[in-house]
Formats: structure tokens, C-alpha cells, sequence
């Protein structure tokens, strides 16, 4: 009875007093992202894996699969929040599949400062962009908005003119080279000028393989770009963890 009152009054204050800080994921009163949640899914005590974000224990510097040459090679560095599980997963499931955009802008701020924790500074954000006929469907890019939440919580420009050509259908099923494969020619640089000599984070959801993230840094290699760095808000993990209850 107690924890179901406790729950109500949560639900309430999230509900009738905006002003009270909650955490996105939990509804706990405090912080934007608690600490039960902060250890269950952005795992700031873990490493990252520079070649394709997937958290790894903080020793290394590298998964099995990058240190083997499986990984991408035309990053500099990949960065992700957190872990593709439980509530962060939820999270981005319903910005996408529920359209909830905005609620992205509730972790504006922890996202990009945990970014520019991780990242080198540059000249600007690229989204991964989506297929014209997805985008018809969805209504939204959802690494649009994101980029837009770094431009705004940061500064960084946001540089526009890489496009995706081809749809290419849900790589979720798929293995790495199948990911490559389908990938294929799927990303084309409009405007190569505007990409010469630049440094820049190319922004995205979700990774798990870098198949995404390859394509399209090959073609932003081949239109001149000096630094590229990968930005995501969950990738795959490497070990195994037992989460904490809230
Ligand atoms: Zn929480
Ligand atoms: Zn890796």
C-alpha cells in the first residue's frame, strides 16, 4: 500500500508540478537521470569502445570485434550515453515508434555533456539521415532532433548535405556484413564544399554493429573531412551486467 501511495504521489508531482525535477527514465524526484538509472543504463564506470561505441570494461580500449579489424575504419572515435536496455531502450522506442520527438529534449542536457566529455570539439554535427520515403512515414528524423539538441545545448553548427538514396530496409536481424551489404551506395554528399577540411560528430540513435556510422563516414572521407567522431545515445554491451533495483 505504501509503495503504491508512493507511486501515486510520484506520477502526481511528474503530472501537476513541472517545475519539480524527475528522472526521465524512472520518474524518481531529483535528478534528470537518477543514480539507479544512471548505473542500470549509461554505466558512466564503463569504458567505451573508440571504434564503435560498444560499452566495454574501462581497461580496454577496444571490443573483440574492433581489435580483430572487424570494426569501422573510417572514425576516429565512437561514443554512446548508455546501453540499448531496459528503460533507455524504451525511451528511444518511443520517440520513434510512438513520435515523441520532444521528449528528447528532456536529456538534452546530460546527452551533450557527456558528448563533449568524450569527443574533441569540431566544426560541426551531421545526422544520419533517413530515406525520404521513411521520412514521409515517420514524420520525423529522430537523429535530426538529436543533432538539433546538441546544436542548441553546445553551439555546434548542424551541416546539412549528406543524403540517404536508398531505402534500406530494418538491419536489426542482419550481421555486420549483411548490414555493410545493404548499406551499399545507401548515402550520398550533396554539397562536398561544405565538408572539406571540416571535423565533425555524426549523430545517430542507436548503434550496434557501426555498420551506419561507416557509411557514412566513407562518404564523408571521400568528400575531404578531416576528423570524424560517432555519437550515439545507446550502443551494445560487451560483458555482462546484473542491474540494480530501483
Ligand atoms: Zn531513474
Ligand atoms: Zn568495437
Amino acid at each position: 500500500m505504501k509503495d503504491c501511495w508512493q507511486g501515486a504521489v510520484k506520477i502526481s508531482r511528474a503530472l501537476w508540478y513541472e517545475e519539480v525535477q524527475v528522472c526521465t527514465f524512472c520518474g524518481e524526484v531529483g535528478d534528470l537521470v537518477c543514480p539507479t538509472c544512471s548505473t542500470n543504463y549509461l554505466h558512466p564506470e564503463l569504458g567505451r569502445c573508440r571504434g564503435c561505441g560498444k560499452l566495454i570494461l574501462k581497461e580496454k580500449t577496444c571490443c573483440l570485434d574492433c581489435g580483430a579489424g572487424r570494426g569501422p575504419q573510417h572514425l576516429d572515435q565512437v561514443t554512446a550515453w548508455g546501453h540499448y536496455s531496459g528503460a533507455l531502450r524504451e525511451f528511444i522506442q518511443k520517440i520513434k515508434f510512438e513520435a515523441h520527438p520532444r521528449r528528447i529534449m528532456k536529456i538534452a542536457r546530460p546527452f551533450a555533456d557527456w558528448a563533449i566529455s568524450q569527443l574533441p570539439a569540431v566544426d560541426g554535427v551531421v545526422a544520419v539521415p533517413m530515406h525520404a520515403s521513411r521520412l514521409a512515414e515517420r514524420g520525423f528524423n529522430q537523429a535530426e532532433v538529436l543533432a538539433s539538441a546538441i546544436h542548441w545545448e553546445l553551439g555546434l553548427p548542424i551541416i546539412e548535405g549528406v543524403e540517404r538514396i536508398k531505402p534500406t530496409p530494418s538491419q536489426i536481424l542482419l550481421s555486420r556484413r549483411d548490414r555493410l551489404h545493404n548499406l551499399k551506395d545507401a548515402f550520398l554528399v550533396r554539397e562536398p564544399r561544405f565538408f572539406s577540411g571540416r571535423s565533425v560528430w555524426i549523430v545517430d540513435d542507436v548503434t550496434t554493429t557501426g555498420a551506419t556510422f561507416e557509411a557514412v563516414a566513407e562518404v564523408l572521407r571521400s568528400s575531404g573531412v578531416q576528423e570524424i567522431y560517432g555519437l550515439c545515445l545507446a550502443a551494445g554491451l560487451e560483458i555482462k551486467l546484473v542491474p540494480l533495483g530501483n
